[in-house]
């Protein structure tokens, strides 16, 4: 397989953190190139202030991998397709379900690979948990995805914006395991979404869905949790009760361990990419997006305690 030429558009945290190691690593690929506002960039890499510049210098870049905020990623997604490159989009995959059509339609008609990487679903118990679940009836689901907002989008504002999804940006993360393990569709019946009252987007989330198959699955988002962090989900079936721990990192059946291993996530999507890239085919599943769609659809609006990133903000 030749080695893909790969660029990185978009160099804050998630690019810093996961995304270039894993390329750093991974010899299916060479990290040709950096597109970030001011030039950011690792040392050693050629660096460029926007996606244009970065595609006129180096045109025999074969994919970009998107690491930008959501609201801009259609646009740079269609950019990039339009000038021939395959393209991997981090989560979510647009900030509307028609954005994310749209690039399908575009990726297929131009014969090039796209990839909605969801990448919860490459955590290590996630497989293990979703064969577990196949062989058993299924009674309830409780999804419990609660985090520190400071801790894990330091200053990210866009997270507050329309598009930015507040507390459903790491709470889609456990919708996308929920609708990988699950072997039926659920569809949301009411929810209540706590808005700070100087933000636009939910900083808590309250959801009760239901499958086909009647059986209950709710959901309960918050990233105003302090102490220990909370990516659990908790699936009820006729043989006991499988907890999937940490994200989708540990399995437990009736409180006992059962599947534990390193976490892979990004290497992971991008052996993915690579093999999705060498067989010119895309893998977009926008049903994790949907499901948030749904809850700005149908559920309840509550203004809550404005939030600020710290206690001196209020006074500045
Ligand atoms: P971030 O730290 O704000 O990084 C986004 C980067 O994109 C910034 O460097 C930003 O530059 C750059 N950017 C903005 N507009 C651009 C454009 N038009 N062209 C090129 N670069 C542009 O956000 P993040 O935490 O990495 O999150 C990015 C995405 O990854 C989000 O969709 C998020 O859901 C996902 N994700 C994040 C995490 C996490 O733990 N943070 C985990 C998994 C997935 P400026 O800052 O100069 O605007």
């Amino acid at each position: 397989m030749p080695v893909i030429k790969i660029a990185i558009v978009g160099f804050g945290k998630i690019a810093r953190d996961q995304h270039y190691p894993a390329l750093f690593d991974s010899p299916a690929y060479q990290l040709a190139a950096v597109a970030s506002p001011d030039g950011a960039g690792p040392e050693g890499v050629d660096r460029y202030d926007t996606l244009d510049a970065m595609l006129d210098a180096v045109p025999d870049i074969d994919a970009v991998t998107l690491c930008v905020p959501p609201s801009v990623r259609y646009v740079l997604a269609a950019k990039a397709l339009a000038r021939g490159k395959h393209v991997m989009l981090e989560k979510p995959p647009g900030t509307t379900l028609n954005e994310v059509a749209a690039l399908q339609r575009q990726a297929e008609k131009g014969g090039k690979t796209l990839f909605a990487a969801w990448h919860s679903r490459f955590a290590p118990a996630v497989e293990p948990a979703r064969t577990w679940l196949d062989k058993r009836k299924v009674r309830s689901v409780d999804i419990q995805w609660k985090e520190d907002v400071r801790v894990w989008h330091p200053g990210q504002d866009w997270i507050w914006e329309p598009g930015g999804m507040g507390v459903f940006d790491p709470g889609i993360n456990g919708l996308s395991i929920a609708t990988a393990i699950l072997g039926q569709p659920f569809f949301l019946r009411k929810g209540v979404l706590e808005v700070p009252a100087n933000r636009q987007t939910p900083i808590a989330a309250d959801l009760y869905f239901e499958s086909t198959d009647g059986y209950p699955v709710s959901a309960v988002f918050d990233s105003r949790q302090t102490g220990p962090q909370l990516w659990d989900i908790h699936v009820t079936t006729d043989e006991g009760r499988l907890t999937l721990s940490k994200g989708g990192s540990q399995m437990f059946v009736d409180g006992e361990l059962q599947h534990e291993a390193e976490e892979r996530e990004y290497p992971g999507l991008y052996q993915r990419f690579a093999e999705l890239v060498e067989s010119v085919g895309s893998e977009v599943d926008a049903t994790p997006l949907q499901h948030v769609a749904d809850a700005f659809l149908l559920s309840e609006r509550r203004s809550v305690d404005p939030f600020y990133w710290n206690d001196l903000e209020p006074s500045e």
